[in-house]
C-alpha cells in the first residue's frame, strides 16, 4: 500500500468532488422515476440492455470522437495495473451498446429496440445539473433506416415526460444529412471561418480543422452574429435527406407533438447522421439539455461491425428529478405499514415470527430495534413509530403475548381505536390494509 493512502488512514473520507450519494428518502422518487421509465419502455417494447461501466479507452476514441470535449478533456482514463490495457469509465453509452451489439451479433434477426439506466462519468466542472457521475437514461434502436423509428426515438421521450408530469419541455431537430453532404457543408463552413479568422476565439482557431461544426455550438457571446451568419448545412442537404427530415416532422406533427429546427443544432459527438434532436427547458438555469440525441448510421462501421442503421437519445436523470422538483410536484416518502413495538426483549422469538408472517402476506413491517443492548422505554418507541411514518404500531407485550393476542395503536388519524387482537387474525386484519407489495 502507498505512503499516501496509508497517511490518510484517521481523516474522515468524503465521496470524490462532483459524485453524489443517493439517500433515502430521495432515493425513493429514482425507484419511482425508474420505475416510470420500465413502464414506458414496455410500452414501446424496447428491452433492456446492460454493458460495463469500464471500456477499452479506444472504443470512447473512436466512437465518441477524438476531437470531441469529452475525449479530449473529460474521460476518467487509466491503466489497469495488471495487463497495462488503456481503459475508461463510461462517459456515455452508446459506443458500449454498440460494440455489445457487433460483439454478440444483435442485430442478425433484424432490428433491435434497447434501453439502459446507469451512471456515467465526465471530469466537469461541478455546478447544479452537471456532476463527474451522473445518471443517464438512453434508448438505442439498431438496424432500422426509416424515419418512423426517428419518430418513434422522440414520441417515447415526449410520453416518458408527460407521464412524470412535466410542462414546458420544447423539442429542437435538425439533419445533419449524409456525410457526403456534411463534408460539402464543412469545406463551405472552414472557407467562411477562415475568412473571419480574426473573430475566432482560441478555442475555435484550435478546432476550425478539426472539428468546425462544433464551433456552431459556441457559447461565446462575442462570436453570436459570426456563426449566425455561417453556412447553414440544411442548405447542404441532397433530395433523399431532405425528404427523411421532412417524415419526422410530418409523423411527430401528426401526434401533434412539437417541434422547431434548429439548424445551428449540431450535437457535440461526431458520429450523428440525419435526424438530430433535443429536449430543453428554461427552467434549470444554463443546464437545460435534458435529452439529447440522434441518428448514427455510420458507428457501426466505425467499430468494425457491418453497416447498420441505428438512432438513440440520452437523457441525464438529475436534470429531470430537478426539474419535476422545480415545477412543485411532491412525492411522499415510502413508509411502512406496521412498526413492531417491542417492550422486552424476551417477547423477540414470538415476535420476530409474527413479523415474518406478516411480510409473507405482503405487509411491510418495521421491527423496533435499538442502538445498544436496552429494547428502549415505550416513549422513544411510540417516537420512533410515529417517525416511521407507519399507520399502526404493534405492540408485542408479554401480558398479550401470553395470551396468544397483540395491541394495534393506529398511528395516524382515521385508523380507529386501540383494540387487542388474537395472533391467529392478525395477518387477516393485516390483509386489510393497502399493502407495499
Ligand atoms: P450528451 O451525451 O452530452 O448528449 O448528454 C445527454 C444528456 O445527459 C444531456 O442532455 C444531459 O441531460 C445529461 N448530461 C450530460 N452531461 C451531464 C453531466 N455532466 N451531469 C449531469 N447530466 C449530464
Amino acid at each position: 500500500m502507498s505512503e499516501k493512502l496509508v497517511a490518510t488512514k484517521s481523516e474522515k473520507l468524503t465521496a470524490v468532488k462532483g459524485m453524489n450519494d443517493i439517500l433515502p428518502p430521495d432515493s425513493a422518487r429514482w425507484e419511482w422515476l425508474e420505475d416510470q421509465v420500465r413502464s414506458v419502455m414496455g410500452l414501446y417494447a424496447y428491452r433492456n440492455i446492460r454493458t460495463p461501466i469500464v471500456e477499452p479507452t479506444a472504443l470512447f476514441v473512436r466512437g465518441t470522437g477524438e476531437s470531441t470535449d469529452i475525449v479530449e478533456k473529460e474521460m476518467y482514463s487509466f491503466e489497469d495495473k495488471l495487463n497495462g490495457e488503456q481503459l475508461s469509465l463510461r462517459p456515455e453509452s452508446t459506443p458500449g451498446v454498440v460494440r455489445a451489439a457487433i460483439e454478440h451479433n444483435l442485430t442478425y434477426d433484424g432490428g433491435k429496440r434497447l434501453y439502459y439506466m446507469g451512471p456515467m462519468f465526465r471530469h466537469e466542472r461541478p455546478q447544479r445539473g452537471r456532476y463527474r457521475q451522473f445518471y443517464q437514461l438512453g434508448a438505442e434502436a439498431l438496424g432500422f433506416a426509416g424515419p418512423e423509428v426517428d419518430a418513434e426515438m422522440m414520441l417515447l421521450v415526449h410520453h416518458l415526460f408527460a407521464r412524470l408530469g412535466l410542462r414546458n419541455v420544447r423539442i429542437e431537430i435538425n439533419s445533419l444529412g449524409r456525410p457526403a453532404e456534411r463534408q460539402a457543408h464543412r469545406v463551405a463552413l472552414i472557407a467562411y471561418f477562415e475568412q473571419h479568422f480574426e473573430l475566432l476565439d482560441t478555442e475555435a482557431q484550435r478546432r476550425l480543422h478539426s472539428n468546425p461544426l462544433r464551433i456552431l455550438d459556441t457559447k461565446n457571446p462575442t462570436m453570436q452574429a459570426l456563426v449566425q451568419d455561417a453556412p447553414q448545412l440544411l442548405n447542404y442537404l441532397g433530395d433523399a435527406s431532405l425528404q427523411h427530415f421532412d417524415s419526422v416532422k410530418r409523423l411527430l406533427s401528426a401526434c401533434a407533438v412539437k417541434w422547431t429546427v434548429n439548424p445551428r443544432l449540431v450535437r457535440g459527438l461526431d458520429y450523428y447522421s440525419h435526424t438530430v434532436f433535443e429536449f430543453l427547458t428554461d427552467e434549470l438555469g444554463a443546464q437545460g439539455a435534458l435529452c439529447g440525441g440522434g441518428r448514427y448510421d455510420g458507428l457501426f462501421e466505425l467499430l468494425g461491425g457491418k453497416p447498420t442503421p441505428a438512432v438513440g437519445w440520452g437523457m441525464g436523470l438529475e436534470r429531470v428529478l430537478e426539474l419535476i422538483q422545480e415545477q412543485g410536484q411532491t412525492r411522499t416518502a415510502p413508509a411502512p405499514d406496521v412498526y413492531a413495538v417491542i417492550p422486552d426483549a424476551d417477547a423477540l422469538p414470538m415476535t420476530i415470527q409474527v413479523l415474518n408472517a406478516l411480510r409473507a402476506a405482503g405487509i411491510s413491517v418495521q421491527m423496533h430495534a435499538s442502538l445498544d443492548q436496552n429494547t428502549g422505554s415505550m416513549k422513544s418507541q411510540f417516537k420512533k413509530a410515529d417517525a416511521s411514518g407507519a399507520r399502526y404500531a404493534l405492540i408485542f407485550g408479554n401480558d398479550e403475548l401470553a395470551q396468544n393476542a397483540v395491541t394495534v395503536k393506529p398511528l395516524r388519524d382515521g385508523g380507529g381505536a386501540q383494540v387487542t387482537r388474537s395472533l391467529t387474525d392478525i395477518a387477516a386484519w393485516a390483509s386489510t390494509l393497502q399493502s407495499h407489495t
